[in-house]
């Protein structure tokens, strides 16, 4: 069994209230991979450029991360994002892209990365979407995207979508791509083009899972210090994708599906405690399973009958 991501591998210069890294590896693959990868074995299929440092795709192949599907670009240039978040830590403003090697980017799987059952497509053209989706049959598809490509590619994002089990976005980004302003209605109308699963992340107050008739939202783990909120969103997917991985004969059961929200927002805590990776590569097991129990017990109550026809 094994997991393969498609997506950007980057250098990111970010600023929070609480500090700031210049040229740290980042990259939605990268994310994905360093939560997905203490579930089953993960294949990132991307570029980089000749600047990508041998200490940074060590990084990368954390937890046995196969990175043969990297490719070195000679002479070019590592996508390079740069970000900037005020005290509302949900919202950021992106000071410079520069695409660099991922500007001509055509994903193409090793045999390995074809054969696996469960398919991440990050953050890319979903033109590149579909030609991935096209290269191999997983036995699950989960896709990500963002504001450019629903106000740049909305059809053919749609399209994509219509091909995939489970759509993660966030609530503005489902909210714009169907143009309904009512959370549950947009998650309906994507159900209706074919995907099982939709997930609408939700910043520091957690996410949502509308999946058929059914609803479950989840807090955002209670931490007290939110160092840099980049790159939560995909250690969420890889949270999520890796625990339905792991049950992969059980993905219509809603009990399995509640778990793997509960494993993805645990891990998405970790990787916001500290700069870019920093924290998620030395993270453990325990560490995990503690913070899912923490998360069960923070958001189950009990619902004894009450009477509540006294005044009449
Ligand atoms: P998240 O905070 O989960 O949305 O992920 C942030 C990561 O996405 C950062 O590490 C960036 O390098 C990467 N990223 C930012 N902009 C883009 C983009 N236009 N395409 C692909 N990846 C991006």
């Amino acid at each position: 069994m094994s997991i393969t991501v498609v997506g950007s591998i980057a250098y990111d210069s970010v600023k929070t209230p609480f500090g700031s890294r210049e040229r740290m590896l980042g990259g939605a693959a990268t994310h994905f991979a360093l939560a997905a990868s203490f579930f089953d074995r993960v294949h990132v299929v991307g570029q980089v450029g000749e600047d990508f440092a041998e200490r940074d795709l060590a990084v990368l192949a954390t937890r046995g991360t196969d990175i043969t599907d990297v490719r070195r670009v000679p002479g070019g240039e590592t996508f390079f994002w740069a970000g900037e978040y005020g005290w509302d830590l949900n919202t950021r403003e992106t000071l410079e892209t520069r695409l660099g090697v991922f500007a001509d980017f055509r994903p193409e799987l090793s045999p390995a990365a074809r054969a696996s059952e469960v398919l991440f497509l990050a953050n890319i053209q979903p033109s590149l979407q579909r030609e991935v989706l096209e290269q191999c049959a997983p036995k699950f598809v989960a896709l990500d995207s963002m504001n450019l490509w629903i106000e740049t590619a909305h059809e053919e994002l749609v399209e994509v979508i219509s091909k995939v089990d489970c759509v993660i976005l966030n609530d503005a980004e489902l909210r714009e791509l169907t143009r309904r302003p009512n959370l549950i209605a947009a998650a309906r109308e994507l159900l209706a083009l074919g995907p099982t699963m939709v997930v609408a992340k939700q910043g520091e107050y957690g996410a949502a899972l509308i999946a058929g008739e059914s609803f479950f939202s989840l807090p955002a783990y209670p931490l007290e210090q939110v160092i840099d909120p980049t790159g939560a969103g995909d250690t969420f997917a890889g949270g999520l994708l890796g625990y339905l991985a792991r049950h992969l004969s059980r993905v219509g059961e809603e009990a399995i599906r509640r778990q793997a929200m509960a494993y993805g927002t645990a891990l998405a805590s970790f990787n916001v405690e500290g700069f870019g990776t920093e924290r998620m590569v030395g993270l453990t097991p325990g560490e995990i399973h503690r913070r899912v129990d923490t998360l069960r017990r923070a958001s189950s109550f009990d619902a004894p009958a009450l009477d509540l026809t006294l005044a009449s």
